[in-house]
């Protein structure tokens, strides 16, 4: 290897990487700079999808921005003024795209991350299909939506319909004159099955629990408390619970509609998957064209498994955003950090952590 390729090969040091640019890699950001972290000298952002919006970018066309409830904005920047019929993927992907440059955030895409290591001298290597950097600290923020969970049930692979998850939802025209089985007891299932009913022939409704709705506003009390149920599961190192199965079901006039109109029946959780649809032991037998798997997703953390921060319970263990075996890596938008707000929040106590872990001071101050 000659001295060129030696230098090309060498790692860019960094005070801490952030990997991740959705709201809580964002939120992260803006913290680092506003805390003096210099961009590309002392902090680097990474996401591996082609544009600004995290994973918004992804969201179906019909999921407009009217349609989203409960959005908060990025720290120290507004989203005014969008038009509530536009789809939500455009309007996020634009303000994202908007303060990334009024704050100079300087996100580098697409680069993924592959794994992180220890490295020499109490660094982590953060190893990318763009190069490695060596980082002293770092900022996980990488989701959930690169992580789809399809459970898996006998039978599957014999189905000759369309099988797809709520990751590739095209919208509910797509299913035009077809009997559809939605799979799933959160938000996304339900809102599939109300969008999806008037165009198609039949819909089913099958989720493993019976599905609780939540009457009364989903107000800061309610909150407070489903966060600090993921909280202490999180604590405990278990793997973080979806935001609904800790709040119920938001209980709207669409819902109430779609409940009366029989849309929202629910079917439990079918026992096989046949050629033509799904049956139940006790015989029943469902003829279908599409099963829409509603069934959520995971933390996108594979690449850190080298550092093995899981605990035998399938989580990681969390003191706040730290993971409690080791105080260089932070977890945002992780459990109950899982939502705009608390991936903001989340977002600024990673930063403030890791000022006190590396002494107040970037590095290269
Ligand atoms: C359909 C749907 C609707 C929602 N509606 C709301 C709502 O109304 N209000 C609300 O508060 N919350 C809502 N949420 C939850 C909300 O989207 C999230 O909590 C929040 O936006 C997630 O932000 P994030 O930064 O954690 O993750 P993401 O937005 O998923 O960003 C993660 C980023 O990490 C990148 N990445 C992942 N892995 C790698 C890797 N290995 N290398 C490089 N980059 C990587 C991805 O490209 C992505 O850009 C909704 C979620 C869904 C699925």
């Amino acid at each position: 290897m000659n001295d060129i390729e030696v230098r090309a090969a060498a790692p860019t040091e960094v005070d801490v990487v952030v990997i991740g640019a959705g709201q809580a890699g964002l939120a992260a950001a803006y913290h680092l700079r506003r805390r003096g972290f210099e961009p590309e000298r002392d902090f680097v952002v990474l996401d591996h999808a082609p544009r600004p919006g995290g994973a918004w970018q992804f969201r179906w066309p019909s999921l407009t921005y009217g349609k989203v409830h409960g959005m908060h904005a990025l720290p120290g920047m507004e989203l005014t003024g969008a038009d509530p019929e536009r789809p939500s993927s455009e309007v996020v992907g634009e303000y994202f795209d908007a303060y990334e440059q009024r704050f100079d955030l300087r996100v580098r895409r697409p680069v993924d991350v592959h794994r992180v290591v220890e490295g020499e001298g109490g660094r982590l290597l953060v190893e990318t299909d763009a190069g490695t950097w060596s980082t002293r600290a770092l900022i996980n923020a990488t989701g959930t939506w690169d992580r789809p969970f399809w459970p898996r049930y006998p039978g599957q692979e014999t189905f000759r319909g369309r099988q797809l998850h709520t990751a590739v939802y095209p919208g509910p025209e797509a299913f035009r004159g077809q009997r559809v089985i939605v799979v799933g007891g959160g938000a996304s299932g339900t809102q599939h099955l109300m969008e999806i009913a008037p165009y198609a022939a039949e819909t089913w409704w099958v989720t493993r629990r019976p599905p609780v709705f939540a009457e009364g506003p989903f107000d800061e009390d309610r909150g407070r408390a489903a966060v600090a149920m993921v909280e202490e599961r999180v604590r405990q190192g278990l793997p973080p619970l979806s935001v609904v199965s800790v709040t119920g079901l938001p209980l709207n006039d669409a819902v109430r509609r779609a409940r009366a109109d029989g849309v929202l029946d629910r079917l439990p959780m079918f026992d096989r998957i046949t050629p033509d649809g799904v049956t139940w032991a006790d015989g029943r037998h469902v003829e279908a064209d599409v099963i829409l798997w509603a069934t959520g997703f995971r933390a996108a953390v594979e690449h850190l498994a080298p550092l093995r921060l899981r605990e035998p319970g399938g989580g990681i263990r969390m003191d706040g955003t730290r993971a409690a075996a080791d105080p260089r890596v932070h977890l945002v938008g992780y459990g109950p950090s899982a939502s705009t707000v608390g991936a903001n929040r989340a977002g600024r106590a990673a930063v403030r952590d890791i000022v006190r872990l590396l002494d107040g001071v970037p590095a290269g101050v």
